[in-house]
């Protein structure tokens, strides 16, 4: 089973992909937790390259082409063979991350992002999609308030994360099957119980 997590800044990712994967393994389930950008050594070095600097240090296709160089490390190294190994892999972004920033907001043609899915991704898809969901002033607000150096994406501006926003809503509706919007603007533990009732519900233990 693949499980990713997406969503815009401040929607509480990485505190959530903990408590599922918390939980998935109390159920004796054998569980790898990633991430992305990076989750691979090639891949984490490729991250450093793509969270320094200035905000327009890559255009938004030299962009996605770097997203897509660290993703294919990754799943050649990490996710496939875990899934091979009956492993669940719980992903903190991956390939909607770049639909919604590279393409919604970069404006990198859905195209080329499609064409780099069907080669890079082969069939290396989702089973369930969890789409933290929140308004973009208060997903703000809480990423300025947490301390860290990765703010090259977070200061582009509301603009900008309005659309990763539309982008992430418009990637649920496309594919109902796999997504899940998760309200993130409620209190951590209402949006653990939502995520454990969404992954319960759709992928049986
Ligand atoms: O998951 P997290 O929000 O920590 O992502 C790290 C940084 O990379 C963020 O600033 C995010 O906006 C950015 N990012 C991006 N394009 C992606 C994935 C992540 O700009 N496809």
């Amino acid at each position: 089973r693949f499980i990713t997590f997406e969503g815009g800044e401040g929607g509480g990712k990485s505190t959530q992909v903990r408590a599922l994967v918390a939980r998935l393994e109390e159920a004796g389930i054998d569980v790898v937790a990633t991430r992305e950008p990076g989750g691979s050594f090639g891949a984490e070095s490729i991250r450093d390259l793509l969270v320094t600097g200035a905000a327009d240090r890559w255009s938004p296709i030299t962009e996605t082409l770097l997203m897509y160089a660290a993703r294919r490390d990754h799943i050649e190294r990490v996710i496939t063979p875990a899934l091979a190994r009956g492993a669940w892999v719980v992903c903190d972004r991956f390939a909607d991350s770049t639909r919604a920033y590279q393409g919604a907001g970069g404006g990198t043609d859905p195209a080329l992002i499609a064409a780099l899915e069907t080669h890079v991704l082969g069939d290396v898809r989702p089973d369930l999609t969890l789409i933290l969901d929140l308004p973009v002033e208060e997903g703000l607000r809480r990423a300025h308030k947490r301390a860290g150096d990765e703010t090259r994406f977070e200061s582009k501006g509301a603009a900008f994360h309005e659309k990763l926003r539309q982008g992430f809503l418009a990637i649920a509706r496309a594919e109902p099957g796999r997504c899940v919007v998760i309200d993130a603007a409620q209190p951590v533990d209402d949006v653990g119980e939502a995520i454990w009732g969404a992954v319960s519900a759709r992928l049986p233990l």
